[in-house]
């Protein structure tokens, strides 16, 4: 009797690990998909710049008699192409340091009104899309001790996204401050056409583009803001029925146990 109650004993131990077994195995066979997945939209977004490096880099090499102008435009066009690679390259470099964890963070105590001031003129700047920046300067009288630049960078991203995708004629962003239940938010609301609901939940994910025909990056802007504001210890979400799209940046609570 009691050799049949250690055999069932055994029995259903080896049933248990068989099935972590499986569950490794179909975790594993899923994590090579996404990886599969990941390397080949990877090379979709390294390709169409590199074919037209190439394609541009041709003409200018074999086209005698060229026209000056044509020359330029060329050349024009495989400089931004050479930018737009390298911007790639960085985003997913700098996606990668901050999925793996191993990211320091560099800690200084400022206001984000400062931090706001800086983003908007580094977003801003250069630009040739104008932009209608709405503030209520007094509300953003705010102390943070965070990583000021990396929230800036967080702050840059959706003003340059709100300056792509807003109302081209009136183009308007409104950048608002609040308490909610404790916490700081900061709410960017442009007035553009929004995110449909059935992509507001993808915008995040890596390589996300809700409309081909406005794709101006490659979709990694949002994601890099999540992991950021994650290793900050706040959140960014996307906030729904704002008429444009709106998107909310929760500063951590407490910034110096976010950062440990
Ligand atoms: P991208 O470099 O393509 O802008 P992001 O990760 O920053 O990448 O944004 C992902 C997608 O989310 C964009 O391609 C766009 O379709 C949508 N999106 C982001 N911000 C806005 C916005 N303010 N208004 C409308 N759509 C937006």
């Amino acid at each position: 009797m009691e050799y049949s109650s250690q055999l069932e004993a055994k029995s259903s131990e080896l049933s248990r690990t068989a099935r972590k077994l499986q569950e490794a195995n179909e975790k594993l066979t899923q994590i090579s998909l996404q990886k599969d997945a990941f390397l080949s939209q990877v090379s979709h977004e390294l390709r169409t710049p590199m074919t037209s490096i190439r394609a541009f880099s041709e003409i200018l090499r074999d086209t005698d008699g060229l026209l000056p102008e044509d020359k330029t435009h060329y050349a024009t066009i495989i400089h931004d192409e050479a930018l737009r690679l390298t911007r790639l390259l960085d985003d997913l470099l700098d996606l990668s340091v901050l999925e793996s964890g191993q990211v320091s963070l560099n800690l200084r105590d400022g206001r984000l009104d400062a931090v706001l001031d800086r983003a908007l003129d580094s977003a801003l700047a250069g630009s040739t899309r104008k932009l209608l920046v709405k503030r209520q300067k007094s509300t953003e009288r705010i102390a943070l001790r965070s990583d000021l630049d990396r929230l800036g960078q967080v702050f840059i991203n959706l003003i340059a996204n709100a300056q792509k995708y807003c109302d081209a004629r009136h183009p308007i962003l409104t950048i608002s401050v609040h308490d909610v239940g404790g916490q700081v938010v900061v709410d960017f609301i442009d007035n553009g056409s929004g995110i449909p609901a059935e992509a507001q939940s993808m915008v995040f994910e890596k390589f996300a583009r809700v409309s081909s025909e406005k794709a101006g990056g490659a979709g990694l802007g949002l994601a890099i803001c999540r992991e950021i504001m994650q290793r900050l210890g706040g959140n960014v979400t996307y906030l729904a029925g704002q008429g444009g799209a709106g998107f909310r940046v929760s500063l951590a609570t407490n910034q110096e146990m976010a950062a440990e």
